[in-house]
């Protein structure tokens, strides 16, 4: 039996990492952040050279460099040409890249299939902007998280980040291949107002009335 896959997607800043690993805690699920595996591309490109809108450039360095996904402690370590990226993904200069280079269809196309193999490794509550609509289009807990502008930019700022949040979305919902869209069987979950532990309790309902078997749901 397939294990099952609770999709979380939204724009930048909307509350989906919290509520992502705080739902995965919850259910004993791995937890899956895509952003960051993006995030590790667009860093290796900036230390290489490479521009990250240079589809041929980007496409090379994805056919070339080394990649290893692995599952520890609960999540999904990235290493890229052996290398642990995540002390550098949050980076200002990365955040403005990343979304140039994942408008990149070779890297799409070779993160997807390592996302969709950790399905066999573990059940996966997996967030992004494309896991409802590419990734697992065939699991029916789909969620797309939004909240206000002015609320996701200051969320930014309250982390002590600075984030191009409104510009990211605009490119990361302008590009041709897996622009970010909320699925059409996604359920729709507005977290302007509610905090983390609200809208993870809320999501778990719907995953339980749609058929969501794990012990911890069950004895919700
Ligand atoms: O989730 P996070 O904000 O860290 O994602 C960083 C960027 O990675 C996004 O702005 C987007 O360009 C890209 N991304 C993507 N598809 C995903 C996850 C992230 O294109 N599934």
């Amino acid at each position: 039996m397939l294990n099952p896959v609770v999709a979380i997607d939204g724009p930048a800043a909307s509350g989906k990492s919290t509520v992502a690993r705080g739902l995965a805690a919850r259910l004993n699920f791995t937890y899956v952040d895509t952003g960051a595996m993006y995030r590790a591309f667009a860093w290796l490109a900036l230390e290489r050279g490479v521009d990250p809108a240079d589809r041929v450039a980007v496409s090379g360095l994805v056919e070339r460099v080394p990649l290893a996904l692995t599952i520890s402690g609960g999540s999904v370590q990235t290493r890229l040409d052996g290398r642990d990226p995540a002390p550098f993904i949050r980076e200002e200069r990365v955040n403005a890249a990343v979304s140039k280079i994942a408008a990149v269809p070779e890297l799409r196309e070779r993160l997807v299939i390592e996302q969709r193999k950790l399905r066999n490794l573990a059940p996966l509550v997996m967030e992004g902007r494309d896991i409802g609509t590419v990734v697992f289009t065939d699991t029916v807990f789909k969620f797309f998280l939004d909240a206000d502008p002015v609320i996701r930019a200051r969320r930014r700022q309250r982390q002590g980040q600075s984030d191009v949040v409104a510009a990211r979305d605009q490119a990361d919902a302008a590009r041709a291949v897996a622009p970010l869209t909320k699925a059409a069987d996604a359920v729709l979950v507005d977290a302007t107002d509610d905090d983390a532990d609200t809208i993870i309790g809320k999501i778990l309902q719907i995953c339980r009335a749609r058929g969501l078997s794990a012990a911890k749901v069950d004895a919700l």
